[in-house]
């Protein structure tokens, strides 16, 4: 096996039990290996300190599967891991009624670069680094064993994988497609997950907990949720007893999806539901000429700083739609608002939000803090993983 040595001194986030090595820690590869390669980590001292995925054409030049040098990286490793992160889910009593929920989450769940989402019976595989690229069978074979599911299907499209030289791949890895298309009931409300072409996997598990507190909070509220996809947020707040619910996305599709999954739900009171496709920047101007107030507001935009190299345009789109929020909502109304930017720190996000308010000529308070639900844990040494962080405010 070949030896990653580090530079002296650049073993201390490894001591912490963070699991990426950036090339600027290495010293030199001694042997060969080949991307997704096993290598054993060597302190400067000669120290053996980890074992972990090779990736030479990425900037974090490995990713560590171990922190004991010892333990030995094969099949039995990837059930034991995954075994493990499907067990805990299992041992979760607010998840075990969950069709929809993440059983492997990357790193925090010590598998770095892989993610595993399940909707039904059907398993969503996303590898995103050489490492779990190139151990897919025996993660395939890990999942199946750990969880009986009989389907498992590819999406390893995320632009992420192009950092580490790896092409896009999809396709079902094990079992049919299914007949019907597929759907998984969350918080009670039916929706359909398009693991083909959808977000992500097919849908944003991660807002879970965040549409049943919107679901909570919509009673009697006109709420305008913004950038809302297929709807999680917008049926959520019907169920609610929200006393009317605009929807605004600029995907057509997307839009088309929304509605079906209303269609879906028949208790819900679609006539209460407006939906609109449209740029929300343009759309919240318009609305707010048109003298429109909303009593909930929820902004949810896609990633606009994938990583901190693009933090500062993307503080400029959030700081403007987050004014135009809080400039259509009513006396006492609540603005929900998220960023799921990875290069936007959450201190930075509240002074954003803050700066935001001021500009809108608000004043407003913080009621609640809001997080990724429990299958999507961050790892404690791991706080890239706390990608997605809300917001809920209250304005004067
Ligand atoms: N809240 C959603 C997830 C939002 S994903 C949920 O709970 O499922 C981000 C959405 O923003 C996508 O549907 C995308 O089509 C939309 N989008 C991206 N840029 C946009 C823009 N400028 N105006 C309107 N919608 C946009």
């Amino acid at each position: 096996m070949a030896q990653l040595l580090l530079l002296p001194g650049r073993d201390r986030t490894l001591a912490r039990r963070h699991p990426w090595i950036f090339a600027a820690a290495v010293d030199r590869l001694c042997g060969r290996a080949r991307p997704g390669d096993t290598v054993e980590v060597v302190a400067a001292n000669g120290r053996p300190l980890a074992k972990a995925a090779w990736s030479p054409e990425s900037k974090i030049r490995a990713r560590v599967w171990t922190f004991d040098p010892d333990e030995t990286v094969d099949d039995a490793f990837f059930k034991r891991r995954v075994q493990c992160a499907v067990e805990r889910r299992r041992l979760t009593p607010e998840l075990r009624a969950e069709q929809g929920l993440r059983l492997v989450h990357g790193e925090s769940d010590g598998l770095p670069g892989l993610i595993a989402d399940r909707y039904d019976d059907t398993i969503v595989l996303q590898l995103t680094a050489t490492g779990p690229e190139k151990w897919r069978p025996a993660i395939v074979r890990a999942l199946q064993r750990a969880t009986g599911c009989a389907r498992i299907y590819e999406r390893s499209d995320s632009d992420v994988r192009r950092l580490e030289g790896l092409l896009p791949v999809s396709g079902w890895l094990l079992g049919e497609p299914p007949q019907a298309p597929l759907t998984i009931v969350e918080n009670g409300v039916r929706m359909k997950v398009d693991i083909v072409a959808g977000h992500k996997t097919g849908f944003y598990l991660d807002q879970r907990d965040n549409r049943l507190l919107t679901r909570m909070l919509a009673a009697g509220r006109a709420t305008l949720n913004c950038f809302c996809y297929t709807g999680g947020f917008s049926l959520q707040a019907l169920a609610g007893g929200a006393s009317h619910v605009l929807s605004v996305d600029s995907s057509g599709p997307a839009l088309a999806t929304a509605i079906d999954n209303l269609a879906l739900n028949p208790e819900l009171a679609a006539s209460r539901a407006e939906w609109r496709e449209a740029d929300v920047f343009n759309e919240l101007r318009l609305l707010r000429t048109a003298g429109q107030r909303f009593d909930l507001v929820i902004l949810d935009p896609p990633k606009f700083a994938p990583s901190a190299a693009h933090a500062e345009r993307a503080a400029r789109a959030y700081r403007d739609i987050n004014v135009l929020g809080f400039r259509l909502l009513s006396p006492g109304g609540l603005l929900m608002t998220y960023s799921c930017s990875g290069g936007i720190r959450s201190e930075h996000f509240q002074e954003i939000v803050a700066d935001a308010a001021i500009c809108a000529g608000r004043e407003a308070r913080i009621l609640r803090r809001l997080v990724a639900p429990v299958d999507h844990p961050v790892g404690l040494n791991f706080a890239e993983g706390e990608y997605l962080k809300g917001l809920l405010c209250q304005a004067d």
